[in-house]
């Protein structure tokens, strides 16, 4: 046997033993997410457990080193990782901005010290991060950013807003991007820096979404002290001062990827075809209607080809490093296709499609996934930064 396939029986074996039936129904969507955090409460025992079993095995993130809470996996286990929990339809253990975007940065800009500190927090599920970006004139123009952090000595004071922060009035603590120099050139003069959201000073305002839900919010500093140290040795600004730029630019690699590849909500739930069997029902053992097979054959073949895509630049990158700025190609790719797939169905489902509420539509599960795949090609970037992104950075074409 290979070590791949003696890790392989090893890793079923421990699955089978170690992960609750009641967390193998393959259940994804926002809503059985485990997020995580000092303020999570568990919808379970058995999710309780399963995070828990899951984070002493550095399972929560297979890919990073041990001695930061990871698994220290090399890509193909943790492929075969995954393929097991397929197999038997475990859910995520834990997702986080911690594990998509933050850790990343930290294992990449952060020193050791840092990573200590939280990392392996992060991967037990105890930390909750949100990310303040954008501003309310600094979206798409991000280094615009004017959220200003002083140097008073012994700390630093932030004052300024952020908006469209995901779940910041449930997260335990911030990753913000400052200006700490105002006289240096646009990208340079930032920072990246780390706020606990229980800091005087810091709060939240929820911003209700089309779908009724607020899961993003205004982000106020209001004089608020960050110490230069978290703890000893463990500085707040990640990276350089001044130097936030490149910290943020990596981070959002990973957060494009992350979102392209599923994390945003793509590939969620019964695809196209099958809803289209049950909804419409078949004829002769197929949909009746030639234009919808043809619409629901094209959404397929490209999700399988989208699939192929990833598997690919997987195969290309190294053992817990990003796909750099191919990640936009995949954001692009993935979320526009996310956003075909749930018009699909939104033809499928016909005038039932947009029913809000009541136990038939489960209260409104497909008109308002529909709705937020709307999000999918803004948030993180939109699809035209994107391309902009990719012609310049991938193809190399001369800037207009
Ligand atoms: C669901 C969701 C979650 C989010 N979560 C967070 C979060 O947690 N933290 C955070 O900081 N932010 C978050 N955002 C904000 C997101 O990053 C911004 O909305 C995004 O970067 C776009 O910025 P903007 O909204 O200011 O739009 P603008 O930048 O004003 O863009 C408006 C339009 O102009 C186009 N445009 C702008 N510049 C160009 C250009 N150079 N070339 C071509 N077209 C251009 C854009 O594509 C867009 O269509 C979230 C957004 C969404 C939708």
């Amino acid at each position: 046997m290979s070590d791949l396939e003696t890790f392989r029986a090893e890793t079923r074996n421990w699955l089978e033993e170690n992960c609750p039936r009641e967390m193998r129904d393959g259940a994804g969507g926002e809503e059985n997410i485990c997020w995580g955090g000092r303020r999570w409460t568990f919808q379970s025992d058995a999710q309780k457990i399963w995070l828990g079993r899951m984070a002493a095995k550095g399972w929560t993130v297979p890919a990073w080193p041990k001695d930061y809470g990871g698994g220290g996996l090399s890509t193909d286990e943790v492929r075969v990782l995954k393929a097991e929990m397929r197999r038997i339809g475990a859910r995520s253990p834990l997702e986080s901005f911690g594990i998509w975007m933050l850790g990343p940065a930290l294992l990449k800009y952060g020193t050791h010290e840092q990573k200590l500190h939280f990392l392996p927090a992060i991967a037990r599920g105890e930390i909750r991060w949100c990310q303040g970006y954008s501003e309310p004139n600094a979206g798409s123009d991000l280094a615009s950013l004017q959220c200003k952090c002083e140097d008073k000595g012994d700390h630093f004071l932030v004052n300024g807003q952020k908006i469209w922060t995901s779940y910041a009035d449930q997260s335990d603590w911030i990753f913000v991007l400052v200006r700490t120099d105002p006289k240096a050139a646009k990208h340079l003069g930032i920072s990246f820096i780390l706020i606990d959201m229980a800091a005087e000073g810091v709060s939240t305002k929820p911003i209700k979404l089309i779908s009724g839900k607020s899961p993003f919010c205004e982000t106020f500093f209001d004089d608020v002290k960050v110490p230069k140290d978290h703890a000893p040795g463990v500085s707040a600004i990640v990276g350089e001062a001044g130097r936030g730029w490149d910290v943020a630019k990596y981070l959002l690699t990973h957060e494009r990827e992350m979102i392209g590849t599923g994390g945003g909500g793509a590939f969620v739930g019964r695809g196209p075809g099958e809803f289209a069997a049950q909804a419409i029902g078949l004829e002769n053992g197929r949909l009746a209607d030639p234009m919808l097979r043809a619409k629901i054959a094209q959404v397929e073949i490209d999700g399988w080809a989208f699939l192929l895509t990833m598997e690919r630049m997987k195969d290309e990158a190294k053992a817990g490093q990003g796909a750099g700025a191919k990640s936009s190609m995949l954001k692009y790719y993935g979320t526009e296709l996310n956003k075909r797939r749930f018009e699909a169905m939104m033809d499928i489902g016909g005038s039932d499609g947009l029913e809000w509420e009541g136990e038939r539509s489960e209260d409104g599960k497909l008109a308002k996934s529909w709705l937020r795949t709307k999000g999918n090609s803004i948030e993180g970037g939109t699809s035209e930064v994107q391309l902009n992104i990719i012609a310049k950075r991938i193809l190399e074409l001369p800037e207009a």
